[in-house]
C-alpha cells in the first residue's frame, strides 16, 4: 500500500492483502552476490527490485545491465551510499542524479523509485528525488492511503 505524508511524499508502508511479498536487493551491483542473486532469481522465475549504488554501477556496469536484461526493476539507491542524514539539498540531488547517470548510462533504464541508505527521510528529500524545488505540492490521497497515513 502506498502512504502519502504531507510533509515527507508518498512511501510504501504495507503490502497488499493477498499476500505477495516483493523481493528488493540493495547495495548493489556486487560481482560476488549479484549474479549468484540473478541466477537464483532466474531459476525460480522470480522478478525483484534492485536499489543500486551509481558508484557500484560505475565498477560493475555489465551486473547493472544483467538485472535490466533479466526483467528486474532498478532503483536509485544514490551513488555512494552516503548517510543523508546531514546532506543538504544539493548533496542529496547530486547524489541522486549521479546515481541515476550511472544506471542510466550502463543499463539504459532510469530508476523510477529510490530508497534512502539507512532509511533516511526528511522533508525535503522529496522534492530533490523528484527534481521539484520547494515545497513539494501535495497531491490527492486515496481512500487507501488515508487509511494507512504515517504519523512523523
Ligand atoms: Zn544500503
Amino acid at each position: 500500500m502506498m502512504g502519502f505524508d504531507l510533509i515527507f511524499g508518498p512511501s510504501v508502508e504495507r503490502g497488499p492483502r493477498n499476500r505477495r511479498i516483493y523481493l528488493t536487493f540493495d547495495d548493489g551491483p556486487n560481482e560476488r552476490a549479484t549474479p549468484a542473486i540473478l541466477d537464483t532469481l532466474a531459476e525460480f522465475r522470480v522478478p525483484a527490485a534492485f536499489f543500486l549504488v551509481g558508484d557500484h554501477v560505475q565498477r560493475f556496469p555489465r551486473l547493472a545491465r544483467r538485472v535490466v536484461k533479466e526483467g528486474h526493476m532498478v532503483g536509485n539507491h544514490t551513488h555512494n551510499h552516503v548517510k543523508l542524514h546531514f546532506a543538504g539539498r544539493e548533496q542529496i540531488r547530486d547524489q541522486l542524479e549521479m546515481a541515476n547517470r550511472a544506471i542510466e548510462c550502463a543499463a539504459g533504464r532510469t530508476p523510477r523509485a529510490f530508497r534512502a541508505p539507512h532509511g533516511y527521510r526528511s522533508p525535503f528529500l522529496r522534492s530533490c528525488a523528484t527534481g521539484r524545488r520547494g515545497n513539494p505540492a501535495p497531491r490527492p490521497q486515496t481512500a487507501a492511503a488515508r487509511r494507512h497515513r504515517v504519523t512523523p
